[in-house]
Formats: structure tokens, sequence, C-alpha cells
């Protein structure tokens, strides 16, 4: 477990949706978040038939750079394996969320917080829970704001084997 994860954010992403992240973030993981600030996509992940990033490409672009536990929020779509994504994430790496198809900010913060959770060890749940998999708005807009008491006990032992 990090002392404190990072978070880049690309230019277009609005105060009040980053500040709400942060927060959100916090409550839920109640540990360090930290906004380390703007970072550009490479042009060479950018699919033009799609007018989307290949998150996988990006994640691979940020770990060959040496970061890891990271969250980046950009506002253009993304895409796994040809497919539009809300975002993307792999345990210990990052992720990236984006914000292109999200109505509200909390929205936002419910997705970040599912690919947060990956990144810090926890699995998608099927229970009323916020590590609930997004496959759809629907998904989305009714699953809870917080982590079922089977992903609370969990994330507490993964945050005990690394502090
Ligand atoms: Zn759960």
């Amino acid at each position: 477990m990090p002392r404190d994860f990072k978070i880049y954010y690309s230019e277009k992403i609005a105060d009040e949706v980053s500040e709400h992240v942060e927060r959100f973030l916090s409550d839920t993981y109640q540990m360090q978040f930290r906004s380390v600030g703007v970072r550009i996509p490479r042009q060479t992940a950018w699919n033009t038939e799609r007018n989307a990033f290949d998150a996988q490409l990006l994640l691979n672009n940020a770990q060959s750079e040496g970061l890891s536990f990271f969250l980046w929020l950009i506002e253009q779509a993304l895409i796994v394996d040809n497919k539009y994504v809300f975002g993307y994430g792999e345990t210990i790496k990052g992720t990236i969320v984006s914000t292109a198809r999200m109505a509200t900010r909390t929205l936002t913060a419910k997705e970040v917080a599912f690919h947060v959770g990956i990144v810090l060890g926890l699995k998608p749940c099927d229970g009323d829970c916020l590590m609930k998999k997004t496959d759809s708005f629907e998904v989305l807009i009714q699953k809870p704001s917080t982590l079922c008491n089977t992903c609370t006990a969990k994330f507490q032992r993964v945050k005990m084997r690394y502090i």
C-alpha cells in the first residue's frame, strides 16, 4: 500500500469535479489522495476511428515512466479492446477514468472509486456494493456509494498487510 495515492488530471477537468472526487475517495478508503497536476495523454494512444484513447496503452505508457498507484482522470472517451468503457484499472499499476459520458460529478466519483478499489486490491463484487461492476449506466446510477461489509473487511485486511 502506498503512503499516498496520486491523482492526475487532463487539462479540462473542472475543479468542482476533481475536488468532489478527492473527497469521495478519502471518505471511502480513509487514506491520503494527492492531486499531482495535469498530465497530457500521448497522441500515440489516440484511436481516430473511435475518437477515444486506448486505456491500456495509456496505462502502459504511465507504467513505463515508473508510475504506480495512480488515478488519471481525463475528459476524452476511453476504449479497451476497441470497446468504449467508463474507466480501466489494474491492481497496483493504476487507473484511467473518463468523464466523457458522466452526467454528474457523483457518477464520476462512484466510477473512479470502483477502479481505485481495483488498484488497491479489491475485486468486482456481486453484492449491493460500490464494487459492483459497472457495465451500464443503470448499474452506475443504482449501485450504492459505499463498500459492502465484505469488501470493507477485505480492504481492512489489504491495508494491514502493507502498513
Ligand atoms: Zn462488496
